[in-house]
């Protein structure tokens, strides 16, 4: 959510976001609205003020025993029943253009930031640094459905025929190396100074439409038949919503989160895409990273390259080649000021696969979900708020399988992992 007054400001540009983000609203019918949403208010206050100055003369003569005729009084009283009336329709009509402005409001996207990339598509954003090089396999490689049967740990078949298509189960060393990958996660995160949260994932739909994912995410939303009730796909909702209303202290500094949360995407519009295997499916397990901060421009921006540089470090430990590339507005959500993905390189592939999104968000969600704090100067201002995924899995079992691979079948196991996994060097083929 924007403040109008900024919206009113700066419409041609925010209109060119719009265009770019692909959503689908009309900057200049919003500020229509709002204007005759203004005149329903004015004339509403006019016509109560009118109302109750009659009301008043009424009673004043009514007490002393009336100085009027009886038929100047009922004429009084005509004229207040005709005003009750207009009231009425006006407020219903201010009712129904109130609700456009809300709607159109919560479509408005985000501006982005100066250095965004211009662009459409995911084929537009730039790549702007690698870490480490892709392997050059000497043998025919498997990819990680392959090695994933052969360690007996990754199950599709199952998965499909008890859940239905995108879904898995991880078996043996599968299921330890998830939450492996999870605990090393968590623990450097832990290191950092993040409190960590278990959160609610299922979730009102305000919790949905104060965070930005709603109305327009909708359709990726699970939802519980006949309630207000549904499966988040990130626990970026709950963590953030954790403050809606509230105003936090931020005077010791930023306040960094991080949970570990199942997650639970429709991936409508993804139809015939990524469906085999492990990389695009309905549930998955993420440790995320939300960090609240001051509203300051420089402080948030330190802080996206920190909880970018947070991520990088993990993929580091898991010894896992990957870049980090600058979203285009056109990949962007509604919600987001700045992002990077990081993309980790993935063999069966032949390219880098995203694994991680790493956004500012500055006060858009701060506004929706009214979360604010007392500045240095006491004023109350909206923070700002930002996120980063710490590792998601099982997609990152695919380059973590797919990359750390042998001739004969058996599996590197990089030195940061093997604490979690009994001490282990490699999974031996079996
Ligand atoms: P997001 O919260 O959309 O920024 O996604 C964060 C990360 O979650 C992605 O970079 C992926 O690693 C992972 N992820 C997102 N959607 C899926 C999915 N449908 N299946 C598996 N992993 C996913």
């Amino acid at each position: 959510m924007l403040d109008i007054q900024y919206i009113k400001n700066h419409f041609t540009e925010l209109q060119e976001v719009a265009d770019q983000k692909k959503i689908d609203v009309s900057i200049t019918t919003l500020l229509e609205k709002n204007q005759l949403k203004n005149q329903y208010l004015q004339q509403i206050e006019q016509l109560r003020q009118q109302r109750n100055q009659l009301t008043h003369t009424i009673s004043g003569h009514m007490q002393q025993q009336s100085l009027l005729p009886t038929e100047a009084i009922q004429a009084l009283k005509d004229q207040v029943k005709q005003i009750n009336q207009e009231l009425q329709q006006l407020e219903q009509e201010s009712k129904v253009v109130q609700q456009e402005y809300t709607q159109l409001m919560e479509l408005v996207p985000n501006y982005v930031s100066p250095d965004t990339p211009q662009g459409q598509s995911d084929k537009d954003n730039v790549v702007i640094r690698t870490w480490s090089t892709p392997p050059e396999f000497p043998f025919a490689f498997k990819d990680h459905i392959e090695l994933g049967e052969i360690h007996q740990m990754i199950d599709t078949s199952r998965g499909v025929r008890v859940a239905g298509s995108r879904n898995y189960y991880l078996t043996g060393i599968g299921a330890l190396l998830h939450r492996a990958v999870q605990q090393l996660a968590l623990d450097l995160l832990l290191a950092k100074g993040y409190l960590p949260m278990e959160v609610p994932t299922l979730v009102r739909s305000s919790a949905l439409s104060n965070t930005a994912f709603f109305p327009l995410g909708i359709d990726q939303t699970f939802k519980i038949e006949n309630e207000d009730k549904w499966l988040t796909g990130t626990s970026e909702v709950a963590l953030v919503s954790y403050y809606q209303n509230e105003i936090i202290d931020l005077s010791q500094g930023a306040i960094r989160l991080a949970a570990v949360s199942q997650n639970f995407r429709s991936e409508v519009g993804s139809t015939g895409k990524d469906v085999r295997g492990l990389y695009r499916v309905h549930q998955f397990a993420k440790v995320e990273q939300v960090i609240f901060c001051e509203a300051n421009a420089e402080i948030s921006e330190h802080i996206h390259q920190e909880i970018t540089a947070n991520a990088e470090e993990l993929l580091q430990l898991l010894e896992l080649p990957y870049q980090v590339v600058a979203v285009c507005a056109g990949d962007m959500s509604q919600k987001t000021y700045k992002q990077y993905d990081i993309e980790t390189w993935m063999p069966s592939r032949q390219s880098y696969g995203e694994t991680h999104s790493s956004s500012n968000i500055h006060d858009f969600q701060a506004r929706r979900a009214n979360i604010r704090y007392k500045d240095s100067e006491g004023n109350i201002q909206y923070c700002h708020t930002l996120n980063n995924t710490a590792v998601a899995s099982p997609r990152i079992l695919i380059p973590l399988l797919e990359n750390h691979q042998h001739e004969d079948g058996s599996i590197y196991i990089p030195v940061a992992l093997r604490p979690y996994l009994n001490n282990k060097e490699k999974l031996a083929n079996p």
